[in-house]
């Protein structure tokens, strides 16, 4: 596991793949390749998430259970892997 995503930098990486784990969202970045917990500036990790293509490219849109912050992470290969052990590189 790499150090936690703060929610303010995620605009600023691009995802690999992501899933949730025991309500979190883990994602894995281009940068460094690491899993990490996408953390909410309140503090928890529990996201509304949805897949959609945005002005021609895709992105990852979350949404906090908790505070309504949301976010949208870059998401090049827009294709939902719900485990990337099967995930054809
Ligand atoms: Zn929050």
């Amino acid at each position: 596991m790499g150090p936690d995503l703060p929610v303010a930098d995620a605009s600023n990486v691009s995802i690999l793949t992501w899933k949730v784990v025991d309500g979190e969202l883990h994602v894995r970045t281009v940068e460094g390749g690491l899993e990490r917990v996408l953390r909410c500036v309140c503090g928890r990790s529990h996201w509304i998430v949805e897949t959609r293509i945005q002005d021609g490219r895709g992105v990852l849109a979350v949404k906090c259970h908790g505070c309504g912050t949301a976010a949208t992470l870059p998401l090049p290969e827009l294709k939902v892997v719900r485990d990337w052990r099967h995930r054809i590189a």
